[in-house]
């Protein structure tokens, strides 16, 4: 028997934008993408006995997620299985930490998380782009998740680029408890006449320097203009957390979750205390943390 585990980074978004649409639907985007210390744990075991077609198991202690041949790992799976004649029984356990359908990329790094473990356990050779160009054709945000840290992601999610790692600070994410549908908010935001477009390459020279408050002053999604209106606590969490000192606050993904960046670890404990303190009752997920650069 042999055994790997995998640790699948949630993301956030330092900043996204939305340039254009194909005609199969797919978005042109611009983000900034960087790694936090959120993490789901899988772990993969094989028997390495040679069997004529795959048997997947997956166990998950989420009854948030599909399981079986819909969820992403087991799907992430069978691409590494038709591309490289992989024959041999896969055990998955899952253990989600990673709120589902929050904005944090939750689904796609743990697809990123099994095509990295299914290399590892049998196709040693196969490097990281490889494993990129499988993950795309099952979501955007998959190449960005089998490297992670602080990337640019351009195109439909394929074109990216290594960024110099965003100066570390104080991280707060916090999830009001609404599920978002992706796919819903893009179809929104397409009937938008009129969208604040984030200035991208500023922030990329605000990294480039290290300059945390330039970075943080440059955050913005145009997803907020429909998740936001859809959800009027998304803009209400981030006031709560700019009256706490945050040098900013602003939703990730297609949301809902609201990430608040603060000078330091410190300042963001004590907001998170806070927020708890006095929305106790509101159901949100409130999360301390910071970003990681290697996964
Ligand atoms: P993104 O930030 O990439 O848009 P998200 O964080 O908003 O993603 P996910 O948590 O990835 O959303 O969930 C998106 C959908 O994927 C949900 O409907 C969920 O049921 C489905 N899904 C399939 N497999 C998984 C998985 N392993 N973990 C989480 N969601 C999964």
């Amino acid at each position: 028997m042999r055994k790997t585990k995998e640790t699948a980074y949630a993301k956030i978004n330092l900043s996204l934008d939305v340039l254009g649409r194909l005609d199969n639907g797919y978005h042109i985007v611009k983000m900034i993408m960087q790694t936090i210390d959120l993490y789901d744990e899988l772990v993969f075991e094989t028997q390495d006995r040679e069997c004529s077609s795959m048997e997947i198991t997956l166990m998950s202690d989420s009854g948030e997620i599909p399981g079986g041949e819909d969820n992403l790992i087991v799907r992430a799976v069978r691409r590494m299985e038709a591309k490289y004649g992989i024959r041999r029984d896969l055990k998955i356990t899952l253990k989600k930490n990673i709120p589902v359908a929050a904005g944090m990329a939750g689904g796609s790094t743990d697809a990123a998380a099994a095509l990295r473990a299914v290399r590892d356990l049998f196709v040693p050779e196969v490097s990281d782009e490889e494993l990129q160009k499988i993950g795309v054709s099952l979501g955007a945000d998959i190449p960005y998740c089998v490297t992670g840290g602080t990337q640019l992601s351009e195109g439909i999610g394929e074109v990216l680029a290594v960024l110099p790692d965003a100066p570390q600070c104080g991280l707060v994410v916090c999830k009001p408890p609404v599920n978002v549908s992706t796919a819903e908010i893009y179809r929104k935001y397409d009937s938008l006449e009129a969208v604040t477009h984030p200035d991208i390459d500023a922030q990329i020279d605000a990294i480039s320097r290290g300059d945390l408050a330039g970075m943080a002053g440059l955050c913005g999604n145009v997803l907020e203009e429909v998740t936001g209106t859809m959800y009027p606590e998304i803009g209400e969490i981030e006031e709560f957390f700019v009256s706490k000192g945050a040098l900013e606050s602003k939703m990730t993904g297609s949301g809902p979750t609201v990430f608040s960046i603060f000078a330091s670890k410190e300042e963001a404990k004590r907001a998170a205390d806070a927020f708890e303190a006095v929305n106790r009752e509101k159901n949100c997920k409130v999360i301390a943390c910071e970003f990681i650069y290697r996964i």
